[in-house]
């Protein structure tokens, strides 16, 4: 059932368009604050990574509740109080169709016309037992269907370089990505990741398998010793051992992990931008140091334009 929305603006374009464009995109990823604090934290992130232009910014789907409804009102805002463009992600959790249906319908009114599809985690624990509810839909794939009948939208996806941690194996995680990406998804970003290897190896086997579905690397630097650990839990991948000792050996020394985290963000992306990734995707945590910080070491390396 075609919504018959959005109507995109006559010449702008799409997520999609951008990231199968000729130059690499830059994209920052926000999720939705949960407190006024948290809001004021948000956009002070959000303007200051204004004047760094980049392609698109995305904005998670909250896990449940009043979180839902921000992602629509914060993308909403970006769309019209901001010079960015903005994507909204969007989740299976929880939601019957006609609810899919409804959230999709609010995004289109709100003029958004670009949507990351992904299954979402469980509630509370990531790792726990995925429920999917009774009329609604089992996977990624039948959300990109969902999103793609509904309107003239662009739809990315979710890649996993160390295979999603539910995967069996390496191999039935690619046939599901391939899935998903011949559902209609027009481009994939990746869960972080902190060997560049890895996400080579998860380029190579999609090619392998006949996709070309552009697939953006999704980075964000160790600012502190928790990321480690958080990311290995969301990733499912260990923290590369060859990295590990160089930030336990720092762990007393708060700024120093960050300068090494910073450091070793700026080679990764490098090392990207110099394999032809399509773009890079920032998770910026709500803060804009970081990602400012690894911006400039960017620059100062030639690796992208001063004027990105
Ligand atoms: P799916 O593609 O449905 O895959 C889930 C599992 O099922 C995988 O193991 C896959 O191999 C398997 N599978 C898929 N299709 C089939 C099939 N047809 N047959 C058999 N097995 C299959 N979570 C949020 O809550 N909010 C967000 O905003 C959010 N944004 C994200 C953004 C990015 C870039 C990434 C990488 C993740 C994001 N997540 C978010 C987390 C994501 O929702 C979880 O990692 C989730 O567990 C997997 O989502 P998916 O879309 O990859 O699921």
């Amino acid at each position: 059932m075609a919504l018959g929305l959005p109507s995109r603006l006559p010449g702008t374009p799409s997520v999609g368009d951008l990231v199968r464009g000729p130059a690499p995109t830059f994209s920052f990823e926000f999720f939705p604050p949960k407190t006024p604090a948290g809001e004021q934290l948000l956009w002070q992130a959000i303007r200051e990574l204004e004047s760094l232009r980049p392609d698109f910014v995305s904005i998670t789907y909250g896990s449940g509740g009043t979180t839902r409804d921000t992602t629509v009102a914060v993308t909403e805002r970006v769309a019209t109080e901001t010079t960015l463009l903005p994507m909204a992600h969007l989740t299976a959790v929880d939601h019957s169709i006609a609810e899919l249906r409804n959230v999709i319908g609010r995004l289109a009114g709100a003029g958004i016309s670009d949507i990351l599809a992904v299954r979402g985690d469980p509630p509370g624990d990531p790792t726990g037992e995925w429920v999917k509810h009774p009329e609604g839909v089992l996977y990624a794939e039948d959300l990109v269907r969902l999103i793609r009948e509904s309107g003239d939208f662009s739809v990315g996806v979710a890649a996993f370089p160390y295979k999603h941690p539910r995967s069996a194996d390496v191999e039935s995680d690619t046939r599901a990505f391939v899935r998903k990406c011949r559902a209609g998804a027009d481009f994939a970003i990746t869960q972080m990741f902190f060997d560049t290897d890895d996400y080579l190896r998860l380029r190579d086997r999609v090619a392998a398998a006949g996709c070309d579905t552009p697939i953006l690397p999704g980075l964000m630097p160790v600012t502190r010793m928790a990321t480690i650990e958080r990311a290995t839990v969301l990733s499912g991948a260990p923290f590369p051992p060859a990295l590990l000792p160089r930030f336990e050996r720092l762990a007393d020394d708060p700024e120093a992990v960050r300068a090494l985290g910073i450091e070793l963000c700026a080679e990764m992306c490098a090392r990207l931008l110099a394999e032809g990734v399509p773009g890079i995707h920032f998770i910026t945590l709500n803060r804009s140091t970081a990602t400012r910080e690894v911006w400039q070491l960017l620059t100062a390396a030639e690796a992208i334009p001063a004027a990105a």
